[in-house]
């Protein structure tokens, strides 16, 4: 079984010495357990945090020494377990290792899908995360404006283009051109800016003449502070997450953004909410599939994936997508069938 484990705690962007990599005998089920070998691993920004010593409060940081932890795509190869059988493909919490062991409780058997990395994408947590975000909390209505940054990555993609079947006008913002064209070309938003313009605000201001309705928070950073002047008096703002800072290292080596932030919220009477996409699942999990399925298979939904290939690759791509460096939702490729 070769797995990596978290060596040490990151300073700033993880390094290749933060990650262990070792090989162990592959672990044994008891009854009631099955063994699972991991197809596909999906790498996620909210990993960065589980790294730190003090982890974000929604999950448990990953303590030195244990396995990276990760959502999988997995194959049953061994069930103690009475409902799961050899053979069927599941979701699952594999983590960054080719077996791992589960009770049962954490899996979602996946009809054998044509794609099935899929489902650590737009059709899983990613996915779900932009359909509850945008429809629940953004709330856009057709005609307005919906702004959203890292605009071709896991989330933002399905965001912009949820946002554009609602009837709204969708400007995204990501890194570089060829992300950019993608958004309009591919993705069919109206407009995206590149987050490196060092004009991203007045870009912004120019490409939003009617303001923003609903600002998507995926980033923080300078995107934010171009978007602040723009939001409209009622604007949403969903607080997905703020990936510029994810690893700062000293808070007082930004600009302070407090007064500015307060002001908008308190002068547009602004609708801000956090959300964390685990606390969803009960209630919308079931609606998103039936229609997030829907659109996909219609082409009115289209994903991209990132696919990296190999278990040892993972320090690295992950790495990466705290740089942007990503195209698409990140997945390494573990092992083929
Ligand atoms: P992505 O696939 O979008 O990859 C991350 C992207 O972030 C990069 O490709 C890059 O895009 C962008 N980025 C990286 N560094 C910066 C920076 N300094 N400034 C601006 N953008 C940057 O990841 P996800 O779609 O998986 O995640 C998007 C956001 O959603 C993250 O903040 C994540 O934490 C959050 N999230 C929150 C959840 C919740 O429950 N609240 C659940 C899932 C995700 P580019 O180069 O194009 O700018």
């Amino acid at each position: 079984n070769r797995r990596i484990t978290l060596a040490a705690h990151p300073q700033g962007l993880p390094t290749p010495q933060d990650f262990h990599f070792d090989i162990q005998p592959a672990p044994v089920p008891t009854d009631g357990q099955v063994l699972l070998r991991t197809l596909y691993l999906s790498l996620d920004p909210y990993m960065r945090n589980l790294m730190d010593e003090i982890g974000p409060g929604y999950a448990p940081p990953v303590p030195l020494g244990e396995t990276m932890v990760g959502g999988t795509v997995s194959r049953v190869v061994q069930s103690r377990h009475p409902q799961l059988r050899a053979g069927q493909l599941v979701l699952a919490n594999g983590g960054w290792q080719d077996y791992s062991l589960s009770d049962g409780a954490d899996l979602l058997p996946l009809d054998d899908m044509a794609q099935p990395s899929l489902a650590l994408g737009g059709l899983g947590m990613p996915g779900f995360t932009a359909y509850v975000g945008l429809l629940d909390i953004g709330q856009p209505r057709p005609g307005e404006t919906v702004v959203v940054a890292a605009a071709t990555g896991a989330v933002g993609s399905v965001v912009g283009q949820l946002a554009k079947l609602e009837g709204a006008r969708v400007v995204g913002i990501a890194g570089g051109a060829d992300k950019c064209r993608h958004a309009v070309e591919a993705l069919g938003f109206d407009l995206c800016l590149d987050r490196r313009d060092a004009q991203l605000d007045q870009r912004l201001a120019a490409a939003c003449p009617a303001g923003i309705d609903v600002y998507f928070e995926n980033v923080g950073g300078e995107v934010l502070d171009a978007v602040l002047p723009l939001l409209n008096i009622g604007a949403r703002v969903p607080v997905c997450g703020f990936i510029a800072h994810y690893n700062q290292t000293s808070p007082s080596s930004a600009p302070d953004r407090l007064p500015k932030l307060l002001a908008a919220v308190l002068q547009k009477r602004i609708r801000m909410q956090g959300f964390i996409i685990l606390d969803h699942y009960g209630e919308r999990f079931a609606d998103f599939r039936r229609e997030m399925g829907a659109w996909v298979a219609q082409g009115r939904v289209r994903l991209r994936e990132d696919l990296v290939d190999g278990l040892e690759q993972a320090p690295t791509a992950f790495a990466g997508l705290l740089e942007g460096k990503n195209f698409g939702k990140l997945v390494v490729s573990v092992a083929r069938e």
